[in-house]
């Protein structure tokens, strides 16, 4: 299921999304706002005076939805709201992009249709979802300097430290927490561990819209973000303040045309021929046309976030919002030689800690022959 990770930041097997103008929610009785609903941790109020007993005695729906928002921040999200657990607006694009075989040998994305199409059924009586982000890189930090000849570069998202752990950490501390208050209500937190739809999820619960490269964009903080959250059984829903996020994509096509292997249509991206699929969920050797397009990348590919206008450079100070410290980068890049080099032990010893996992010892060395060869370089 790790490959949904890389989904959530590769842009991949995703199901055709339409433009987020069709939030779901109640628009008559929220405000429609371009928000910063990542609130910076001074803004944040401070937690530590209230209890659980504020959630006990909460008389409404919509305040349990803030208190759950409220205590996610808390615990350093960077972004929290509540989605509701309709079934997916999507079905019909998920059906259309498995039946076009765009998920190539992911044959798991197939299992599971009926959650994937109506998240409320991953438990019996799902009533809302909690939906939180992390930001593991920085508008900042959207430029590279030029890779060294001889090196082979990783995409963002897998730089730092596993990101299924840090979430998932602090999501089951919450769910803990809430089932001591609530023992008779069930929890089932997910972290690209569940086969929810978690980019609409993100989009119904006003963290962002879902761009034309099918990733999740904040409209302040960017597109670099994991996804995460908990479906429950409390009757928790938005509250007046969770905004709705309509597409602001607008006329751009910069990650259709950037895309070196014209893997994205409109809200469609084609696994098979998705450079992040190719060097982590693809086994077989690579289509040679599509070898030469891989460039420098050895490990999934960052360049339709690279190029989108919301991800443009700008200073924390400026959003309000620093990069999840736990994510910073500790590996940009493998040495081409090395990784050929390898064996099983040494890629285990690179990968440890890191959410690297999914791609073999054979994909990693097809990988760095491939980049070596883009790079001029005669290895064998
Ligand atoms: S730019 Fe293209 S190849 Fe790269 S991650 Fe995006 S969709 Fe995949
Ligand atoms: S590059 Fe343009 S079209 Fe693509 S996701 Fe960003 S804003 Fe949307």
């Amino acid at each position: 299921m790790c490959f949904l990770v890389s989904i959530a930041k590769t842009a991949l097997k995703t199901p055709s999304v339409c433009c987020a103008a069709t939030s779901p929610g109640s628009p008559g009785r929220r405000k429609e706002s371009v928000l910063v609903w990542g609130m910076s941790r001074q803004e944040r109020p401070s937690l530590n005076r209230r209890t659980y007993d504020s959630v006990v005695d909460s008389t409404t729906s919509q305040q349990l939805g803030a208190d759950l928002i409220e205590r996610a921040q808390a615990l350093g999200f960077a972004c929290a709201g509540i989605a509701s657990v309709e079934p997916s607006d999507y079905a019909q694009g998920l059906e259309r992009w498995l039946s076009a075989g765009m998920h190539g040998s992911m044959a798991w994305m197939e299992n599971y249709t009926d959650v994937r199409t109506d998240p409320g059924k991953l438990i019996e009586h799902a009533k809302a979802i909690l939906v939180v982000g992390d930001v593991y890189a920085s508008r900042d930090d959207n430029q590279d300097p030029p890779i060294e000849i001889g090196r082979g570069k990783i995409a963002r998202y897998a730089r730092g430290k596993d990101y299924h752990k840090l979430m998932k950490k602090r999501l089951m501390k919450l769910a803990d927490s809430l089932r001591e208050h609530y023992p008779d209500a069930s929890f089932k937190v997910f972290v690209d561990t569940a086969p929810v739809p978690e980019r609409e999820l993100a989009q119904r619960a006003g963290i962002g819209w879902v761009g034309k490269h099918t990733l999740i964009i904040h409209p302040t903080l960017g597109s670099y973000m994991f996804i995460g959250g908990i479906v429950m059984t409390l009757d928790a829903t938005a509250p007046n303040e969770q905004p709705i996020i309509t597409d602001h994509c607008g006329s751009c096509t910069a990650c259709i045309d950037a895309c070196p292997t014209d893997a994205i249509t409109d809200h469609r991206v084609d696994a098979r021929k998705c450079i992040s699929y190719l060097t982590i969920e693809h086994r077989e050797p690579i289509d040679e046309q599509l070898q030469s397009q891989m460039g420098d990348w050895i490990y999934g590919c960052d360049i339709c976030q690279e190029v989108c206008p919301h991800n443009s450079p700008k200073a924390n100070e400026q959003i309000g919002q620093a990069t999840n410290a736990a994510y910073l980068s500790e590996r940009a890049s493998f040495d081409l030689l090395e990784v050929i080099g390898w064996d099983e032990e040494a890629r285990r010893a690179a990968f440890v800690g890191s959410a690297m996992k999914r791609a073999k010892l054979d994909m990693m060395q097809r990988n760095a022959r491939i980049v070596a060869k883009n790079q001029g370089l005669n290895i064998e």
